[in-house]
């Protein structure tokens, strides 16, 4: 039998024209990045889905790729010869070496069903007249199967394509959504905490290229915390071919807000100022937007009047892909993407530095420039972009049951 191949299929799939097409370059485009320092693989695109041959390990393969954003799902294939007797000749092999590795126990029949999808629609058979057919020579190959198309325990898929058929077991599922990049750039503000890294994950399966900046009280606040965002970064590294992580140093205007400012808007003027400088990232970066982890509720500065004065200072539309949720449902996420055992590690955010005693809950956003009155807003914000320092990651890999 040939060597085996990954068959990776895309999501998306009513995205019509022009868009499909850039969707599927760009898919094609970050699953190469993807596996390029992981092995020699070909790539070959047909039908919406992708094959990946050999000159790698093929499992590894599918361990990297189906955390991207874009796929629907992978399977480990077998090509085989798609002409109709050649096929159910290979379909009987790969079946016995299915059955040699999980055997009957007891003297039940095992339940069986193929499944056949004929993704070239020139085929002379259709998917029905292909089923019976190779369900028929396999059953006569082997008496303990029987067919049981609701509840079988045994599946074989087959996909008939242009040029070949291909033999697999199981649909292994992507995070479905969009390839990143095919819908732009943002920059999302990384705190550390567990929220922001849920919402640039789901950003990043609309296929938005997330760009993180975090503001840090370096001295006040150590270089752990900083060491924690780039962990967090270097995590999410796997779902984007590129990621940079901007640190902004908000020392000196947290301390200028902590002498000057009312001591209760503390926070919503760290926010303010975060935008700020948030803003001229976007510019620089050719952004269009800025990503938060902001959901209604949660917090002291969430309460709606709070989240209008904060969103005031962003010149960019402001994305909160959390904004509905609750925290269960957001700590629940963070476990399945795999940032939530970084992201509780103690360490503090400068959010948390001198923080008031007791937060406005509802300030008018009247207050707050009049708050701002008294603080050097410009020469801040540009002391924070004068300071800020930037790494790039590639698409870094973890095995999937890496934690911090
Ligand atoms: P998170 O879990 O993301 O920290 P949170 O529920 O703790 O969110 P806040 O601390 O009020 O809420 O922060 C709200 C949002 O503001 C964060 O989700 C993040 O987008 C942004 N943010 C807060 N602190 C920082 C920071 N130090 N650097 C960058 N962005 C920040
Ligand atoms: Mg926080």
């Amino acid at each position: 039998m040939t060597q085996p191949c990954l068959i990776v299929r895309f999501s998306e799939t009513t995205l019509k024209g022009r868009n499909r097409a850039m969707f599927e370059r760009r898919m094609v485009q970050n699953i190469g990045a993807h596996l390029q320092s992981h092995g020699d693989y070909r790539l070959h695109r047909q039908f919406a889905r992708l094959t990946v041959n050999g000159g790698g390990d093929l499992s590894l393969a599918l361990d990297i790729l189906k955390g991207l954003p874009g796929i629907a799902n992978l399977s480990l294939a077998h090509p085989v010869p798609r002409d109709i007797d050649a096929l159910s000749l290979a379909a009987v092999a790969y079946l016995g070496r299915v059955l040699e590795q999980s055997p009957r126990t007891g003297t039940d029949p095992i339940a069986f069903k193929m499944e056949v999808a004929r993704k070239d629609k020139t085929y002379p058979l259709n998917s029905m007249e292909v089923a019976s057919r190779l369900g028929r020579d396999v059953l006569a190959a082997y008496p303990q199967l029987k067919v049981d198309l609701d509840h079988p325990r045994l599946v074989v898929h087959v996909e008939i394509l242009g040029d070949t058929a291909m033999l697999f077991e199981r649909k292994v599922p992507g995070p479905g959504g969009l390839a990143v990049g095919s819908s732009g750039k943002a920059v999302c503000l990384l705190s550390g905490g567990i929220d922001s890294p849920v919402a640039a994950h789901i950003m990043m399966t609309r296929g938005v290229r997330v760009v993180y900046l975090n503001f840090h009280s370096y001295p006040f606040i150590g270089e752990q915390s900083k060491e924690k965002v780039r962990d967090l970064v270097r995590f999410l590294a796997r779902f984007q071919p590129a990621s940079r992580l901007y640190f902004a140093p908000f020392a000196a205007t947290q301390t200028a807000i902590r002498d000057r400012c009312p001591e209760g808007l503390r926070t919503l003027l760290y926010r303010r100022m975060m935008n700020r400088v948030a803003n001229q990232v976007v510019r620089r970066e050719r952004a269009g937007a800025l990503i938060t982890g902001e959901a209604v509720g949660q917090v002291a500065s969430q309460t709606l009047p709070n989240l209008h004065t904060i969103a005031e200072t962003a010149e960019w539309p402001v994305l909160q892909p959390l904004i509905g949720q609750s925290k269960q449902e957001i700590i629940e996420r963070a476990r399945r993407i795999g940032t939530y055992p970084i992201s509780i590690q103690p360490y503090p955010d400068c959010c948390t530095l001198f923080q008031p005693r007791r937060p406005e809950t509802r300030a008018k956003p009247d207050a707050l420039r009049r708050a701002e009155v008294g603080l050097p807003v410009d020469a801040l914000v540009a002391e924070c972009l004068e300071g800020l320092e930037w790494t790039d990651y590639g698409p870094e890999y973890y095995p999937a049951d890496w934690s911090a």
